[in-house]
């Protein structure tokens, strides 16, 4: 999605760890952390499987979609009709079918913006920090744009197959149409919309599709998403999902094929879902030509080069073609169009009976070059590569990449719109640079920003395109799995791949946010949680990170994950079929890993407080009785006085007077009595065989024992990744699970038998756990050590004399241009 704006909202989360349950599990603070999941899971019933699989009487409505639609440029209008024929596949009748309306988020009035708090307006999640109330350029003008255009859908008729009127009822974003007679199970039924709206000025109002203008030369980028009256999904967990739209849950839909007629300038080149079925009618041959050769290369090929995009925008054609597209078994239909582009196409090669080329393409302006031509394809062939071995061969012919803003991405099928362009240089600045300067320079952000934003967009085909989750209630099953993926593809891209900026580790990134007071449960419903972008992306892409990494391992989590997606392929998985999936296929109990990363806000922080060193007791008076006595010695060093007196030469009575020397004298307390030497003999005696055997084993070993003491501080369960140094210098790396944390998950002590001294240990040394505070992973504690810079204050008074005495800076309008002056006002 293109941006976060965060809705505010007061959390009913109750402090403390305990209170993530209702049910207190004893009289005292125990918590039982690895208690099954089940009691918080729907109950498995004939649609979903105890298994996380899809139940034997599966089902799911079906909506195919015959769209004709035509862009006004001139009023930057779209006005179109669709027949829309929809199967009901549930096992009860229908007597009313349920569409989105996703324009009118932006119509007058609309529930969204009603809503919206002064905080929304700002575009922040937060007051903090903002010394007070704050209102943004973005929202005065996105304020005036409202004012100066209506937007939202007019909807022009509703009728059935014969063209006769059905009642309708528009609920903000939701519009109810009302079926002569119930639509019964197993039937489908025809009928048609006819709609228009304004195209959005995305870069004002904020959306995920509408148009670029470009000034300079007057040109427009047009990107068309939730366009169209879409069905709403019906299912059966949620019958229909009609939640209003308002601005952060995306959506969920139905699977169906696509036909659509898109009518455009005819300088225009269209990119959209689908295949493009009439490519005569509107591409000259050499486009055709070079497509051609783009089905068989490796490496990108121009069908429209950048030179003959720059000259079509001189053009302004007011003649019109239309672009005849056709998408099959597709939740979804967007669709591009501008004589601004360029366009770039090679083939991806996979390794598929059903599919087995498919041609990655990108759409982008003269304005984004030269990074697009160099990198945005082959990140959709990439993209395609990675997932694939994740989940399954990618199913649809093409995978296209279109430039339709500066930064932010957001996913159709089959096409994705990605930000990001280099920074130009303006022709007045042109002296101050070296002579060879080229017009355009890019920051390290833009080019990884460029290649993430298309990898993660491209990545939405799989989930949740095809794994159809219900991004209404749930942002992190499509967006959290996702970005999991989208940063296994970016270290696959190039080692250190700068994907969690500055550094590449998820897991350190993440800290920051799980120990923050905004934190809310990844089970948060999406217009619901704060902080979406650490929530909903990389909280979810931490957790799966530790689980593959270090709780299951690769081979049985790239095994589990596999089966989710190919069980959820072109089907309507929930999160717990995602959780029951990954257990049912792993043979590893995750239920602690589900509760403490998805359903608490706890974080991992762990503590090694303590640790202790024994060796075995021989029992023997005579041999423990002088080890008693130099512990002693060790741990209570002499009385200060006594050796003070001693330095001042002062002679004891004692010494005065040896003759009183006695028994005592002679024994101290540590000397072993007969007594005590008959004890030990009665024990050894007494012992059963083993044990002896066991004890004279251990005596001659006489290993080091240690117990250890860790503090779990941030409540989260996690495994304990240990690097052992040893007194040789050896290091050794021992992996404690989690389940450690079973019977008390604040602290636990773990008893260790080592051949030899063990001088310092280390916890989470590779950084594998997402530990909160490694200050405390250390035993002994070390020294941090870093640098410091000497600290000059700044005087920051008004000198009015001396700021007087400034030039003025002179002014300059050049031909035709007026200078910037803001009116008086009126106060
Ligand atoms: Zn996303």
């Amino acid at each position: 999605m293109p941006y976060f704006r965060l809705s505010a909202i007061a959390l009913c989360l109750i402090s403390g760890i305990a209170s993530a349950d209702a049910i207190r599990q004893t009289k005292g603070d125990y918590y039982d952390a690895f208690r099954q999941l089940d009691v918080d899971l729907p109950t498995p019933n004939v649609y979903r499987t105890a298994s996380g699989a899809p139940g034997s009487q599966y089902w799911q409505q079906r909506a195919d979609y015959k769209i004709s639609v035509t862009l006004d440029e001139a009023n930057r209008r779209v006005s179109a009709s669709e027949t829309i024929t929809y199967t009901n596949n549930a096992p009860e009748p229908l007597r009313y079918l349920w569409l989105q309306l996703d324009q009118n988020r932006f119509k007058k009035g609309s529930l969204e913006m009603g809503s919206e708090t002064a905080m929304d307006a700002a575009g922040r999640s937060t007051w903090k920090n903002s010394g007070g109330d704050v209102l943004t350029y973005n929202t005065i003008a996105r304020y005036q744009e409202h004012q100066d255009v209506d937007y939202g859908y007019t909807i022009e008729k509703v009728a059935d197959s014969r063209g006769r009127d059905l009642p309708y009822t528009i609920v903000d974003t939701m519009m109810r149409v009302d079926l002569p007679r119930p639509l019964r199970s197993g039937q489908d039924v025809t009928f048609s919309v006819d709609w228009s709206f304004n195209v959005l000025n995305e870069p004002r109002i904020g959306s995920r599709g509408g148009y670029e203008h470009f000034p300079e030369n007057d040109t427009y980028i047009y990107f068309l998403a939730q366009w169209f009256p879409r069905m709403a999904a019906y299912t059966d967990y949620a019958g229909w999902q009609h939640k209003a739209f308002i601005g952060r849950g995306e959506f969920t839909l139905e699977f169906g094929d696509y036909e659509v007629d898109i009518t455009v300038p005819a300088d225009h080149i269209v990119s959209a879902s689908g295949e493009l079925q009439n490519e005569s009618a509107v591409l000259t041959a050499e486009q055709r030509r070079r497509l051609d050769r783009a089905r068989s290369s490796d490496t990108p090929v121009f069908i429209v080069t950048p030179e003959e995009a720059a000259q079509n925008e001189s053009n302004k054609s007011f003649e019109t073609r239309t672009w005849r597209f056709k998408a099959e078994n597709v939740r979804d239909f967007a669709w591009s169009s501008s004589r601004k582009f360029i366009w770039d196409a090679m083939i991806h090669r996979q390794d598929d009976d059903e599919m087995p080329e498919v041609l990655a393409m990108s759409f982008y302006p003269n304005e984004a070059e030269p990074i697009w031509s160099k990198y945005s394809t082959h990140a959709v062939a990439h993209t395609m590569e990675v997932y694939s071995r994740f989940s399954f061969a990618y199913p649809y012919p093409t995978s296209q990449s279109v430039n339709t803003w500066k930064s932010g991405g957001m996913e159709y099928p089959m096409i994705t719109f990605n930000g990001y362009r280099p920074d130009p240089i303006a022709e007045e600045d042109r002296d101050k640079y070296v002579e060879d300067a080229p017009d355009r320079t890019y920051s390290r952000r833009v080019k990884y920003g460029l290649i993430g934003v298309i990898i993660h967009e491209v990545g939405h085909n799989y989930f949740p395109m095809i794994v159809n989750s219900d991004e209404r209630q749930w942002t992190w099953m499509d967006e959290g799995l996702n970005s999991f993926l989208d940063y296994v593809a970016a270290l696959e891209w190039e080692e250190e791949y700068p994907a969690y900026r500055p550094d590449v580790n998820v897991l350190d990134n993440i800290v920051d946010y799980m120990v923050s007071e905004d934190q809310v449960p990844v089970m948060t419903n999406s217009d619901s949680v704060l902080q979406l972008g650490p929530n909903a992306y990389s909280k979810p892409t931490a957790a799966l990170t530790v689980l593959r990494e270090t709780v299951m391992g690769r081979e049985l989590f790239d095994f589990a994950f596999r089966e989710y997606a190919q069980r959820w392929m072109f089907k309507r998985p929930t999160p717990s079929d995602f959780f029951r999936t990954l257990e049912d296929a792993s043979g590893i109990d995750l239920d602690w890993f589900w509760r403490g990363w998805f359903y608490s806000t706890d974080h991992v922080d762990v503590s090694i407080e303590d640790v202790r060193e024994y060796k075995i007791s021989t029992t023997n008076p005579d041999i423990e009785s002088e080890l008693d006595r130099q512990e002693h010695a060790d741990e209570v060093p002499e009385t200060l006085a006594q050796i003070r007196n001693r330095e001042e030469g002062r002679q004891t009575y004692l010494q005065r007077h040896p003759e009183l020397a006695d028994f005592y004298n002679e024994n101290d307390r540590f000397t072993p009595s007969n007594k005590d030497r008959n004890d030990h003999t009665s024990l050894i005696d007494e012992l059963e065989d083993w044990e002896y055997q066991a004890l004279v084993r251990a005596v001659e070993e006489d290993d080091f024992i240690y117990f250890v003491d860790f503090e779990n501080i941030g409540g989260l369960p996690t495994p304990l990744p240990l690097l052992i140094t040893n007194a040789d210098g050896s290091e050794e790396l021992m992996m404690i699970p989690a389940e450690i944390w079973r019977r008390d998950y604040k602290a636990v002590t773990k008893l260790l038998i080592r051949d030899q001294a063990i001088t310092s240990l280390e916890l989470d040394p590779r950084h594998e756990t997402a530990d909160a505070d490694f200050q405390n992973n250390f035993f002994p504690r070390r020294i941090e050590k870093s640098r410091i810079e000497l600290y000059k204050s700044k005087s920051t008074t008004r000198d009015l004399m001396h700021d007087m005495l400034i030039k003025l800076r002179e002014r300059k309008a050049s031909d035709g241009e007026t200078l910037r002056q803001v009116p008086l006002g009126n106060n």
